[in-house]
């Protein structure tokens, strides 16, 4: 088998020795002679798993005394559910504002109006989410009981480089594909959910970072499941848990702390971005998606002046080892997810594939 780099933008690349750790762990997991999917979530050897994430988790995202580490299902978008069912209590109209910076923000916000009055506050759209919209804070509808961003769009190839702050209004992010990709102070939020299938491991699971005083109000109808009062209660065990994807995610996490943890990765993150933007913003065939100062670190997303050459591009780079970098359907044109697991190989192959592929066809 010849490796290839992945550029998909999820369920995405892991690291290559995290794979073959959990091969290797995958028939006969610490000697049990069975594996760890098929022992007990309450077994000895599955608390270790989930402590080590936890202590991980914390330790990697330097997360403060006040908040609260939970494992929940159905993947981020679960989370556009949890969250107004969780928070929306915290305003007597049952208010929440959005700050709509792609698709994802958009269905957050749609999935909020279920349960309660869901405010666009701001929107990308009149850009086409390619920029990070401005926010005048002094505008944000008072009775707010918080705002929802997503720090990284990852269709569009956006980010936030600066976060906004609404005072006592707690800030609600989704960093599903970034999460531990840059530094963040978490204490600049109330709470922080994110997919596992980007940075973290496999897909179907949300890690959520919740300020303590936030939770205990969760509107009536709340499913316990989704409840984060019952989450916390249990240490994320009140039904069984994907044992699979926290052990994944706990090799992962391991793998990110001996790399040097979160400061060397988000270097190297610059580092690869900057491989490929430079190409993109050398070159006559290829055209940034997304405007430069609201670049994506993770999610590179480009166009090419001639539409009849992205089919070309796409299929020639899968032939040469550079996979998945078609663009999501919204968006059209290419996109490469460069999560923490892409090594700089992979994007300078890639950086190389461009250049070439850029004088064959001009
Ligand atoms: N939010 C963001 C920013 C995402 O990128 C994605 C998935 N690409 C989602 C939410 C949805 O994740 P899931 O499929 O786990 O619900």
């Amino acid at each position: 088998m010849s490796q290839v780099f992945n550029f998909g933008a999820g369920p995405a690349m892991l690291p290559r020795a995290v794979m073959e750790k959990a091969q290797k762990d995958f028939l006969n997991y610490n000697n049990l002679g069975a594996g760890l999917i098929e022992i007990s979530h309450r077994s000895s050897e599955f608390e270790e798993v989930l402590s080590d994430c936890d202590s991980l988790l914390k330790e990697l995202a330097t997360i403060p005394d006040n908040y609260k580490i939970l494992y929940m299902h159905g993947g981020a978008q679960m989370q556009f559910s949890a969250v107004p069912l969780n928070l929306l209590n915290l305003s007597s109209s049952k208010t929440a504002s959005y700050i709509e910076t792609g698709t994802w923000g958009v269905k957050a916000r749609k999935e909020c109006s279920r349960f309660g009055r869901s405010l666009t506050f701001a929107s990308g759209a009149k850009s086409g989410f390619t920029e990070i919209p401005k926010i005048d804070p002094a505008a944000l509808e008072p009775e707010s009981a918080y705002v929802h961003i997503t720090s990284n769009n990852t269709l569009y190839g956006t980010r936030w480089t600066a976060f906004p702050d609404f005072g006592d209004i707690p800030l609600v992010a989704d960093m599903t594909s970034e999460f531990l990709s840059r530094k963040i102070d978490i204490s600049k939020f109330g709470l922080i959910f994110a997919g596992l299938q980007k940075n973290l491991g496999p897909a179907g699971l949300a890690v959520v970072i919740v300020r303590e005083d936030l939770v205990g109000s969760a509107l009536q109808q709340t499913p316990a499941l989704l409840d984060y009062k019952t989450c916390i209660d249990s240490h994320s065990l009140a039904n069984t848990t994907n044992t699979f994807a926290l052990y994944m995610m706990s090799l992962v996490l391991k793998w990110l702390k001996q790399e040097g943890g979160v400061d060397v990765i988000e270097a190297r993150n610059e580092l690869k971005a900057k491989i490929i933007y430079e190409v993109i913003d050398a070159s006559n065939l290829y055209t940034g998606v997304s405007r430069q100062k609201d670049r994506s670190m993770m999610n590179v997303t480009f166009n090419f002046q001639n539409q009849d050459l992205l089919a070309p591009f796409i299929n020639q780079a899968e032939s040469s080892g550079l996979y998945a970098l078609k663009g999501h359907r919204d968006v059209g044109g290419a996109r490469a997810s460069i999560y923490n697991a892409m090594p700089i190989e992979g994007c300078e192959a890639l950086a190389q594939f461009m250049l070439d592929f850029e004088k064959k066809n001009s």
